[in-house]
């Protein structure tokens, strides 16, 4: 079997495409452009290219997109300070702060601190709850979930009823979310993470794979059961030697070209759930446009 390669790029785009038409809509119709402000504090490279990429494609959506770039030594008060003033201006309805922050930061009480109904990344304990509680209606759900999930219901449709699900990774930001967004849709989830003995012979009983760990090409073509769903939401750096010169290239927690010979479908990396969760961010920025204006989100 040689599997689909899911293309999360040209559905990003195609799903920016709508969001920029909704945009343009809600602009004309009741006069709100949606606005998102992203901050970024010290010179993290890789958070550097990231916020770019939200900024470019907040833009090309025709929103108003703000960027705060603070200082490596910032203060929290200086953060929380600025947070506040975001919270309080209404041409924002999306606040995101880029993670890693610095280590003198606290990360928690910087992330509680938006208010739940700009929390485009879904992080406020609020949201959380909702997900949680299955009250998703006015809730930001995470965005690299929700981009996966999309993904996934395009190859499988709406229902996972009877379906096994095997998440590799437990962080708040993806792990978690996702259990509950494919608990919501009926698949029967396993959660496995660092401490899982005999990881493989757990995956291999999965219908649909989600990888979001942190280790190069760590899952192989023998762990994944035959016609199985995979998604790789890993994004790994690593040096590669080809006829002697060496490049730097990214790569996924998923060994794509092996795991391509026994799955149904597979994420690539890059262009696949990257540019799907850059999205999922526009598309819960329109939402609290909307919501803000009592329009349904
Ligand atoms: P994290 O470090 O918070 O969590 C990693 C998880 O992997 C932990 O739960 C840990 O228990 C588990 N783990 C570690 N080693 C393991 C092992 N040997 N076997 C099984 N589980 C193991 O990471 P995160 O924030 O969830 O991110 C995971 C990966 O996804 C990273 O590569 C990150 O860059 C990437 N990521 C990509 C996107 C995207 O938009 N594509 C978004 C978020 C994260």
């Amino acid at each position: 079997m040689t599997a689909k390669r899911i293309d999360g790029k040209a559905k990003a785009e195609q799903l920016a495409e709508a969001i920029k038409a909704q945009t343009a809509v809600l602009l004309k119709d009741h006069g709100i452009r949606p606005g998102l402000a992203v901050v970024i504090i010290g010179e993290d490279p890789a958070s550097q290219i990231y916020v770019r990429n939200k900024k470019r494609r907040a833009e090309a959506c025709g929103f108003h997109s703000v960027q705060h770039t603070l200082d490596e030594n910032v203060s929290q008060a200086d953060v929380l300070g600025l947070i506040d003033e975001l919270n309080n201006d209404d041409a924002i309805h999306g606040i995101l702060v880029q993670l890693p922050l610095p280590d003198h930061l606290d990360e928690q009480t910087i992330t509680q601190s938006i208010l739940p109904s700009k929390d485009v990344d879904g992080f406020h304990f609020v949201n959380i709850g909702k997900l949680t509680a299955g009250h998703t209606q006015d809730a930001f759900v995470p965005c690299t979930p929700a981009g996966c999930i999309l993904m996934i219901e395009d190859e499988l449709g709406p229902d996972f009823s009877g379906k096994n699900a095997v998440i590799i990774g437990r962080s708040n930001i993806v792990g978690k979310p996702m259990a509950s967004l494919l608990m919501q849709r009926n698949a029967t989830i396993t959660v496995t993470h660092s401490r899982t003995s005999d990881l493989p012979s757990v995956v291999r009983n999965a219908d649909i794979v989600v990888a979001a760990v942190g280790r190069p090409d760590m899952v192989k073509a023998d762990w994944i059961k035959p016609g199985a769903v995979v998604i790789d939401v890993g994004i790994n750096r690593v040096e590669k030697t080809i006829d002697g010169e060496t490049k730097s290239r990214l790569t996924g927690d998923v060994d794509y070209d092996d795991v391509c010979r026994v799955a149904s479908a597979v994420t690539p990396v890059p262009g696949g759930v990257g540019p799907m969760t850059i999205t999922m961010l526009m598309s819960n920025t329109l939402r609290s446009a909307r919501l803000s204006a009592g329009l349904p989100g």
